[in-house]
């Protein structure tokens, strides 16, 4: 049976109905996963023995028609800046490869409560900065559309490992697009929610305002069926929302009629030919499915790298000043004080990026430099809310592409700018903490998948998801597999 070519839910069901074993799917995904990483790079750590453990009990269970969890048999992977209990989080850095997680993440303990399957860890850019997968101190990973070119990032092992299908679904996390960004980029759907919505205990934080951890999936019924295990209250994360969890799967709609969409027509004026061709085609099959479009001032939203690049910045840099050699992290070798301890440590433990991030981070908290930057930037990010605001009183939800371009070859960009600048559509839902997902809306000349974005206000998580669903039902983009990993093993 092609096991790969079901959804989750398709491949819950049937094990929920005995027609195949939680052992069988495991061995299949692992057998899947053995045979293809070393293209993908998409994981970092294969948790077989964790895997096969769970799938027995999970048999066992099944026999005995014991009540099964909601994700029951299906394999699941884990973004390697999450925390699964006694298995290593490296954050793909050298600086945490002997770190062994004490606890699991609140987003990881729901998914094995509901009999999730674990298989392993996945790869992403060092503390998930960048946008590439570029900046993994272990190896990049790569797209399963073009292995020449870029998953995305910074969750790309995720979205590669659910494109290629070596795993149905995945966790990321979204700081400023890295849930979003890469699931485009490899034709996948990627839902990143409402600030608060998704615990963030157990994630290593690298912007704590912006974060949020969320599934990436093959279609949008399997990111509901995530979400309805995910969505909810966690005493242990200061920020989570004493919100109930919402019903996804059955609010799901087919059309569009009575729905208002947002577009920033004069923000995307820049987009090139092709990208904004696309863009145009998402719209007519939007209008085509009842919906009425309108245009909305998001002139603002030009502001918000500059925003994201120093509030997350220093973030970043405070977050990660807890990496000290001591209590986290590889103790240099070298050092002989204590003062060399940290310094020595976290020379060699951090990489380049992640060390011009912190020196960024720290140079917009100074004291002389504070009002100029940070507190503008804070000022800024409360006019983008505001715009959000202003726009969401005449529609229901925004659309945007997800980013500019369609994927491109490692190594593109050289200039650090010109990689920031690709999360120009992605980095205000971060800002506003609004829910975003990212569904694909076709493919360029080279059959490089397109991702087109719909936002919506605060905790109407499951309204964007249910737009995303009628938009992918009428288009049926995400059913695409990548032809090179469209066969068994
Ligand atoms: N690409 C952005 C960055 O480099 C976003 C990363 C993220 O969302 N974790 O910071």
């Amino acid at each position: 049976m092609d096991l790969y070519k079901l959804s989750a839910y398709e491949l819950r069901n049937l094990f929920l109905d005995k027609k195949v074993k939680a052992t069988e799917i495991t061995e299949y995904f692992l057998k899947r996963i053995e045979k293809n990483n070393k293209k993908l790079g998409a994981f970092l750590t294969v948790l077989s023995e964790r895997a096969m453990q769970k799938a027995k009990e999970l048999d066992q269970k099944n026999a005995e028609n014991k009540p099964m969890g909601r994700l029951a048999g299906v394999p699941i992977a884990i973004k390697d800046n999450t925390h699964i209990e006694k298995e290593i989080t490296t954050c793909a850095s050298q600086f945490l490869t002997n770190y062994k997680a004490p606890f699991s993440a609140t987003a990881v303990k729901l998914l094995e409560e509901q009999d999730a399957i674990l298989v392993g860890k996945t790869n992403l850019d060092e503390f998930a900065m960048g946008s590439s997968n570029e900046n993994s101190s272990f190896y990049p990973s790569y797209n399963p559309w073009n292995l020449d070119c870029t998953p995305g990032g910074s969750s790309g092992g995720s979205a590669s490992a659910v494109a290629s299908r070596i795993s149905l679904i995945a966790t990321g996390s979204d700081t400023g697009g890295s849930i979003r960004q890469p699931s485009a980029f490899c034709g996948v759907v990627g839902f990143k929610p409402t600030y608060g919505r998704v615990s963030r205990y157990g994630l290593v934080a690298f912007g704590s305002s912006l974060d949020q951890i969320g599934p990436i999936a093959t279609n949008v019924k399997d990111i509901g069926l995530t979400m309805e295990v995910l969505g909810k209250h966690c005493p242990h994360d200061a920020m989570s929302l004493e919100f109930p969890a919402e019903s996804y799967i059955e609010n799901l709609r087919e059309d569009l009629s009575e729905i208002t969409v947002g577009v920033p027509w004069h923000f995307l004026e820049s987009l090139n030919k092709e990208a904004h061709d696309n863009f145009v085609q998402s719209i007519e099959t939007m209008k085509s499915l009842g919906a009425n479009i309108i245009d909305v001032n998001l002139d603002i939203l030009k502001s918000s790298i500059a925003v994201y690049y120093i509030l997350a910045t220093a973030e970043a840099s405070t977050n990660l000043a807890r990496f000290d050699g001591i209590r986290y992290g590889v103790r240099s070798k070298d050092a002989k004080n204590l003062e060399e301890v940290y310094d020595l440590s976290r020379d060699q433990g951090f990489g380049y990026e992640v060390k011009k991030r912190i020196l960024l981070g720290t140079y917009v908290l100074s004291s002389g430099f504070q009002e100029a930057f940070y507190k503008k930037a804070q000022k800024v990010r409360t006019l983008v809310i505001q715009s959000f605001d202003a726009a969401f009183s005449n529609c229901d939800c925004i659309c945007m592409p997800t980013a500019p371009i369609t994927s491109f070859k490692l190594g593109t960009f050289q200039d650090p700018i010109g990689m920031y600048l690709q999360d120009i559509f992605t980095i205000s839902a971060n800002l506003a903490g609004l829910p975003a997902i990212s569904v694909p809306s076709g493919f360029d000349k080279d059959n490089k998948p397109f991702g087109l974005q719909f936002l919506g206000p605060q905790l109407h998580d499951a309204p964007v998801v249910s737009y995303a669903h009628a938009y992918e039902q009428a288009t049926k983009f995400s059913s695409k597999i990548p032809p090179l990993f469209d066969k068994e093993f």
